[in-house]
């Protein structure tokens, strides 16, 4: 177990806490995933990128990692998964498809989209469809305890009852005031007892298609119901973390907290997580406001607001630079500094492959290493990573350049650093590179190069020369220095 101590904010406490898990080494992890009814945006990257970053330093911290996350896939309602008409179906009649076709075609594509985003899959991916019988036990273990009542083949949450008896709100800080207060007339709001009550079984209106049989109606699941459900049947009735955006805090995530006190007579999960939100060019994404970009878009820049295409690397770097609990605000100067910046962080990996050690070194970098992760400790803390790194470019430039060295264990430590942080836990990937033939070739250029050190210090100049032409041949241009050498590829222009 590495000796980091990761602190992570927790949105129950309001507060950083030291992360213990509660089975050392493995860790549960369950975050809310998409409903697929339509392309992946832009509000779907940031918490697949936060809870990644989250997936991907817990395992290099030398924990084990189950991370659930789930597909919403069971037809919810527009309208709060109250009321409306269902998502997924009213999809299928405009396309003209089964609802399951609808799913599996968006599903199929939210998949391809988090690979070009280079997001880790998770351990388990289940779908609410699959896990019918399981909310249904929930169900009845809430009713059993008194929480629930059924009305007209509905059954409801009874909010009211529940709030007297446990502190209803506490993560989002909201009361059953606030909830009266903004609780919309919608329709089987007659079958409630209050307003604020929140559906756990839906009875289904004959056009309703996603249907399953109960024993108090054929209808479906509420929304708020699968996450209780899928998340305690893998991850146990007491996990370690649950995350998703902040527009789930409330109602989707303080539901979850009352359905599970309700049926398991206890909180299930340790530490709440919250990524914040995207907004786009200072305002609030929304199909309405015509500035709801989907991934796709963002891929290819065929979107209005778009100047040209961003690559799923530039959309990555630029939601790292910021800090998961702050706004990201979208813009095209914005991705285009950060699109300057990865090239940036990308050619300075690439030059520290090509540097060869000095005997002794110039650059000031004790407490680098500790530095990058003390900041990735601290609550995820990637743009203070990131500024680091740029930093540590400085030495790198400068040692390539001659105006300074480094030492081998310098070099080394680099290296790891770059290597550990950029490619392995921020997940960024060499897009010019293209795959790892790039790094392959320089590793075995500098290969050559040590072999051609190694052959000039036992005055072997036959081999020394003749790695050298060759070489030049190919294109790379030896630079040699007293204690080794460096190299370039020779560009066109010369
Ligand atoms: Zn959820």
């Amino acid at each position: 177990m590495s000796p980091h101590k990761l602190y992570l904010y927790n949105s129950l406490s309001r507060q950083k806490e030291v992360f213990e898990p509660i089975h050392p080494p493995h860790v549960g992890l369950y975050v809310c995933g998409p409903t697929v009814y339509g392309d992946a945006h832009l509000g779907h990257a940031r918490p697949a990128i936060t809870f990644d970053l989250l997936f991907r330093m817990l395992g290099h911290l030398g924990y084990k990692v189950r991370y659930v996350r789930n597909i919403t896939d069971v037809g919810h309602l527009e309208n709060d998964a109250d009321a409306g008409e269902d998502k997924i179906a009213k999809k299928a009649r405009l396309e003209q498809l089964e609802p399951m076709e609808v799913v599996q075609h968006f599903t199929t594509r939210y998949h391809q989209n988090m690979q070009d985003l280079n997001v880790l899959p998770p351990s388990i991916e289940p779908r609410a469809s699959g896990h019918i019988m399981e909310q249904q036990q929930v169900i009845q273990r809430i009713l059993d305890a008194g929480y629930a009542y059924v009305s007209n083949g509905s059954v409801y949450f009874d909010l009211a009852l529940y709030a007297q008896n446990h502190p209803y709100g506490k993560l989002s800080g909201r009361v059953l005031d606030d909830l009266m207060a903004t609780t919309r007339e919608l329709d089987g709001q007659e079958e409630k007892r209050h307003p604020f009550d929140f559906a756990l079984w839906k009875k289904a209106m004959p056009e309703h298609i996603m249907r399953w049989p109960s024993p108090w109606s054929e209808g479906f699941p509420g929304w708020h119901l699968e996450c209780t459900a899928m998340s305690t049947k893998y991850l146990g009735e007491m996990f370690d973390i649950h995350g998703g955006g902040m527009d789930l805090l409330f109602p989707h995530h303080e539901c979850e907290i009352a359905q599970s006190t309700a049926a398991l007579g206890k909180e299930s999960v340790r530490y709440w997580m919250h990524n914040n939100m995207i907004t786009i060019n200072g305002q609030k994404m929304g199909k309405s406001l015509g500035n709801f970009i989907t991934l796709e878009e963002l891929f290819t820049g065929k979107h209005p607001l778009l100047e040209k295409a961003y690559s799923p690397m530039a959309i990555r770097f630029f939601i790292l630079q910021a800090h998961y609990r702050s706004t990201v605000d979208f813009s095209n100067e914005a991705l285009q500094a950060s699109e300057k910046g990865l090239t940036r962080l990308m050619e300075g990996i690439r030059t520290l492959n090509r540097i060869t050690p000095s005997a002794t070194g110039t650059a000031a970098l004790e407490g680098f290493e500790s530095d990058c992760y003390q900041a990735l400790c601290d609550d995820l803390n990637s743009p203070v990573v990131i500024a680091l790194l740029f930093d540590g470019l400085r030495h790198i430039n400068a040692a390539f350049n001659g105006q300074g060295s480094l030492s081998a264990s310098d070099l080394e430590m680099l290296r790891r650093v770059y290597h550990t942080f950029v490619f392995d836990i921020l997940g960024l990937r060499d897009e010019q590179a293209g795959d790892n033939h790039g790094e392959l070739l320089e590793y075995l250029i500098g290969y050559l190069l040590d072999i051609r050190q190694e052959a000039k210090a036992a005055k072997d100049y036959a081999t020394s020369d003749k790695i050298r032409k060759k070489l030049s041949e190919l294109g790379v241009d030896i630079k040699d220095r007293k204690d080794g050498a460096d190299w370039s590829f020779r560009s066109a222009a010369q």
